[in-house]
């Protein structure tokens, strides 16, 4: 991370990770609302008192003023609750120091690989067919074998992808990405400690970087393709069809969840949707399955969710507090927690 003057986005960035407006954030600082605004507009450059000031106000090292800033797409879908915006802001920030963190890499001997996630953009009115022919593309063109994932993490990261995890509820989603194109960043949800669940949401925000990058986002249609995708690229048509069964056969459906390691959930769905489950029985099915209790916890725990590696192994190296003369410690510190 070469460092440059003074970034005014990064007061944002820094404001938010606080979750601080504008007028609160003044007021600590001693200057007007209508300055703050404008430094983050880069319309004014602060006074070296200003700098000071702000870097105690929002606990930040002021050299984490002069970091490149990148802005990408904000990576939600905008269906929202006002009281989500707050916490929506902070977990984007959090998101972003991720990604700085990625970028410290550069030119270490733990470098990250850069992103090598494709991008096959689909236009909104595809057929589901499209969207899965996009999720045997991408497992085709990362040399993945055929068969259940066994690290749907590790292999994001592999490629990559920065992934953390972080509380989320609050925000009102299960998870998130960043499409930056040296590294996105995929979010998963950290209060949710459900296996099956957190692969498909990683799964589906890879079905966003692939299909949407910077493009479209926020509406009803994409996340339906992100759905496809996770469905698709975790459950391969060809691969799963003859396994699945026609009708809600508990014993075999509890053995395809540890063989697949996708929930119960998932996989009648995916029996409905590749036409071995008609209608009427997949209805019975999930009917069945919510009068047991099911549909809030499931039978046959995966265990833990899968756990990220990169971010935690580059905040380990006996360098790591190279990073804490540049980065907020609390966010790392954050991080860290939220992954362990
Ligand atoms: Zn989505």
């Amino acid at each position: 991370m070469d460092e440059q003057g003074f970034v005014g986005e990064r007061v944002r960035i820094a404001r938010e990770l606080a979750k601080l407006s504008q007028t609160a954030l003044s007021r600590k600082v001693g200057i007007s609302g209508p300055a703050i605004s404008q430094i983050e507009a880069d319309a004014v450059r602060p006074r070296r008192e200003t700098v000071r000031a702000l870097g105690t106000a929002l606990e930040v090292p002021e050299r984490f003023f002069t970091l490149p800033f990148v802005d990408t797409h904000d990576g939600f879908f905008r269906s929202l609750r006002k009281t989500a915006v707050a916490a929506r802001r902070h977990a984007r920030a959090v998101a972003h120091i991720a990604h700085d963190i990625a970028l410290s890499t550069a030119g270490t001997d733990y470098e990250m690989a850069p992103s090598s996630v494709p991008f096959h953009s689909l236009s909104l009115e595809v057929s589901r067919a499209d969207v899965e022919m996009t999720a045997a593309r991408v497992r085709a063109e990362w040399g993945m074998p055929p068969g259940p994932i066994a690290d749907v993490v590790g292999l994001l990261e592999h490629h990559g992808v920065v992934v953390i995890r972080l509380p989320l509820s609050a925000a009102a989603v299960d998870a998130f990405s960043l499409p930056f194109s040296d590294h996105p960043v995929v979010v998963l949800g950290a209060d949710k400690n459900d296996r099956g669940r957190s692969r498909f949401d990683a799964a589906h925000e890879l079905g966003h970087l692939v299909m949407h990058g910077e493009q479209v986002w926020g509406i009803k249609e994409v996340e339906v393709q992100a759905h496809a995708f996770a469905a698709a690229f975790l459950m391969p048509a060809e691969e799963i069809r003859g396994e699945l069964p026609s009708y809600a056969d508990w014993a075999l459906l509890f053995a395809l969840k540890e063989r697949w390691q996708v929930s119960l959930a998932a996989l009648l769905r995916r029996s409905r949707d590749l036409g071995v489950m008609s209608p009427q029985a997949y209805l019975s099915a999930v009917k069945t399955a919510s009068a047991r209790g099911w549909r809030r916890t499931e039978p046959v725990p995966l265990g833990a969710p899968e756990r990220p590696r990169v971010v935690p192994r580059i905040l380990a190296q006996p360098d790591g507090n190279r990073l804490r003369e540049l980065l907020p410690g609390s966010v790392l510190d954050e991080i860290l927690e939220s992954i362990d």
